[in-house]
């Protein structure tokens, strides 16, 4: 990384600049053959960057980790974090490396990083790497996300770099270039506060206060303030992820953003037919992040974030912990409502009633009891208040069970009032017809790593760009699994 080429980023570094002790300064290693696999062209539109001028011998220099770009500060950041439970002190980013800050064309500030490009100082024992497969799940996924309306990371580049990693076998190499509101994680906070360094703490409740909660500055108590609008942006997130059937596999404090984005696509994936216990990660023995669990984790996450804000809440530790358990207390009622209000619209209604929650509950037991599919038996409602039923109530076993559902959905729909096809219009705004199913995206991701093909990768992205809108000839990639791929399995993006 010695070379420079013009100026495409005007990166404004602030982490690298003033947040001494997380960070050390690092290089990545030079890919082989760096080779495109993907460029996100809007995205960096969105970022103010010369698309063209990126999509470029020049640019993939940049993304391969063999040039590094004019105004960039190479910095692997370090972070803590409870894995599974269980506290590790030091985990940082072993395959990652922040190149510095931009400001977008709407004047919010990204980091832009690369994953996959090397060996860091927080690299333990692993090889700094990523394999194809997994740079391209994460492509797929986030980009995914983020049509869905889910706050995520972005892609900007997937690149092959001709370099091999050894996994279980020998797979081609590759990076991914990641666009985040920032990389600060509960694990952040974690690993000042296991230092016991509290102005580290201090200094970076302050700096993510800045950059993501400005506004809680002028709080009578700002930590406190901090503390709560992280809890409602991560509570607003997990919702979302419930209302798409995403599980995320490895809901880990150091996996869970400041600012609320959904990060980490390593072992996600979307329910099929709906079980509220799946598991889809093959690490994931116990089930500590089952679909049903999410909620609950996201409380035991932002707990783990209370614990190194006491210092700063009250001086007196006692009424500290007093008032940050008064704040935890309140995020489950917070995120049932972000739920119920996501639910309410899948389902059509535009009013609230106090039936709600059972009716909801009602058709999801009704799902499990009869293996219907999460994602389709949403989608078809709406073609029942169009006239035609029979599109949804097939998707259950036991088809009965949900025309006593439907009745009690009919009654509450006509106490809303609004027109049937107005309705059915709003609900196939927010429920996807195309979402990454399992068996896709495998497909997709066997063809580009065994065989050199993009097309079904190019192809599946461009469907997962508008989840909403039916097109004709896609009628496959809405389809759930066929029976002999489940159970599905996922591997750690590693
Ligand atoms: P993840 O499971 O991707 O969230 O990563 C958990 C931790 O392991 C982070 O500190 C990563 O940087 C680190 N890590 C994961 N894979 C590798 C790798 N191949 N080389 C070095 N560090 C890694
Ligand atoms: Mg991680």
């Amino acid at each position: 990384m010695n070379t420079t080429i013009r100026p495409q980023f005007k990166f404004d570094n602030t982490f690298a600049r003033g947040m001494e002790g997380f960070f050390s300064n690092c290089q990545a290693e030079s890919a082989n053959t760096p080779r495109w696999l993907q460029f996100n062209h809007a995205l960096a539109e969105e970022l103010g960057l010369d698309a063209v001028a990126l999509d470029s011998e020049a640019g993939l220099a940049i993304f391969s980790g063999n040039t590094a770009p004019e105004g960039s500060q190479p910095i692997a950041q370090a972070y803590a974090g409870h894995q599974f439970g269980g506290f590790s002190p030091q985990l940082g980013d072993g395959r990652a490396l922040l190149l510095g800050e931009v400001i977008d064309i709407q004047q919010r500030r990204r980091d832009i990083q690369l994953k996959g490009s090397g060996r860091t100082p927080f690299s333990r024992g692993g090889d700094g790497k990523a394999a194809i497969g997994p740079v391209l799940r994460e492509y797929l996924v986030g980009e995914a996300m983020q049509a869905l309306g889910v706050p995520t990371t972005r892609a900007l580049a997937a690149v092959s770099t001709g370099n091999d990693v050894y996994r279980e076998t020998t797979l081609p190499g590759a990076i991914l270039t990641r666009v985040a509101a920032s990389h600060i994680r509960v694990g952040t906070f974690q690993y000042a506060a296991a230092r016991r360094d509290e102005d580290k703490v201090r200094q970076l409740a302050d700096y993510s206060i800045t950059r993501h909660y400005p506004d809680t500055a002028n709080a009578e108590n700002p930590y406190l303030a901090f503390f709560a609008a992280v809890a409602d942006a991560q509570a607003s997130l997990v919702a979302r992820w419930m209302g798409i059937g995403f599980i995320h596999g490895v809901m880990n404090t150091d996996n869970m953003t400041i600012s609320g984005e959904t990060i980490d696509y390593g072992p996600c994936a979307f329910m099929d037919s709906y079980s509220p216990g799946t598991v889809f990660s093959s690490i994931d023995h116990g089930g500590r992040y089952a679909y049903e669990n999410q909620p609950e984790i996201l409380i035991w996450n932002l707990a783990r974030l209370a614990e190194t804000l006491i210092p700063f809440v009250d001086p007196k530790q006692e009424k500290a912990v007093e008032i940050l358990t008064e704040t935890i207390e309140c995020i489950k009622p917070l995120y049932e409502s972000y739920w119920l209000t996501g639910m309410r619209a899948k389902i059509g209604l535009s009013t609230e009633d106090p039936s709600d929650v059972q009716l909801i509950n009602d058709l999801l037991k009704t799902m499990d009891k009869g293996s219907a599919d999460f994602t389709l038996v949403f989608r078809h409602l709406s073609q029942a208040l169009r006239g035609d039923s029979n599109l949804v109530r097939g998707l259950f076993k036991n088809p009965t069970d949900f025309d006593a559902w439907e009745q009690r959905w009919w009654r509450r729909f006509e106490q809303d009032g609004i027109s049937a096809e107005t309705s059915a219009q709003a609900m196939d705004s927010v429920n996807p017809i195309y979402i990454p199913r399992n068996h896709k995206v495998e497909e997709a991701l066997a063809a580009a790593v065994y065989k050199e093909d993009l097309i079904p990768f190019k192809k599946l992205l461009a469907v997962l760009a508008h989840p909403f809108d039916e097109f004709e000839g896609n009628e496959d990639y809405a389809e759930p699994a066929p029976p002999t791929q489940i159970p599905y399995k996922t591997f750690c993006g590693t």
